[in-house]
């Protein structure tokens, strides 16, 4: 959850061996059921190079198993469980450090749609087209929210919603459809078509396109 992850980073954990902070990373993936996982998505890792742990690990390691590798620290979130843990090398871990900014904008992006959500039900009567539009272009909201707000957008019957639907990617192709259909009907419900050559709104009897000037089929 998004919202457990952020509170993990305003947490501050330190390696015992090197006081260092500790760095929040994604848990490697492993298959659920091997036994291996470590029932959690997020580690606190000592990445520091120059802990004694991870310093001493490889002169261990090789005396005691005869490979190369060391150890780094590790704390489990939310538990008082940690860990020497081995790693075959330096960079180990070091691509699934979790991107904060990326998390940031991540959650910006929930409180939008929740916002948007609590809106959703009462924007035909308000007359707003915002919050049907923010959860339809919102690829990460619920599919069932999504289908609904593109009931919303067809009763609104607002040409505003023309340009960013037409700009959007729909993955399902059932909710592109559904999207597909709803721009139709509101055209036809303003009375107007998009040029087929420029894709400016012109009068749906228009035989010109007054934009482009090109002459459309009857
Ligand atoms: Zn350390
Ligand atoms: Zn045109």
């Amino acid at each position: 959850m998004l919202s457990t992850v952020l509170k993990y980073l305003e947490e501050k954990h330190y390696c015992p061996h090197c006081s260092g902070d500790l760095v929040l990373c994604h848990a490697p993936a492993v298959h659920v059921g091997d036994g291996l996982g470590w029932g959690s998505e997020y580690l606190f890792i000592c990445l520091n190079d120059r802990c004694p742990l991870f310093v001493k690990g490889w002169d261990y390691i090789a005396n005691q198993y005869g490979h190369v590798g060391s150890y780094r620290y590790m704390e489990i979130p939310n538990s008082k469980e940690s860990y020497s843990m081995m790693v075959v090398g330096k960079e180990a871990f070091t691509g699934s450090i979790v991107d904060i900014e990326a998390l940031k904008r991540q959650s910006e992006r929930y409180q939008r749609q929740q916002e948007a959500l609590a809106c959703l039900d009462t924007c035909v009567e308000q007359n707003d087209l915002a919050p049907a539009l923010t959860i339809l272009l919102d690829d990460s909201a619920r599919i069932d929210d999504r289908k609904r707000a593109v009931g919303m957008v067809t009763k609104l019957n607002d040409l505003a919603c023309i340009e960013p639907l037409r700009n959007h990617v729909f993955k399902d192709p059932h909710l592109q459809q559904e999207v597909n259909l709803a721009i139709a009907q509101v055209l036809a419900g303003n009375f107007v078509k998009e040029c087929p050559y420029c894709s400016e709104l012109i009068k749906a009897r228009a035989m010109v396109c007054k934009h482009c000037q090109r002459e459309l089929a009857a």
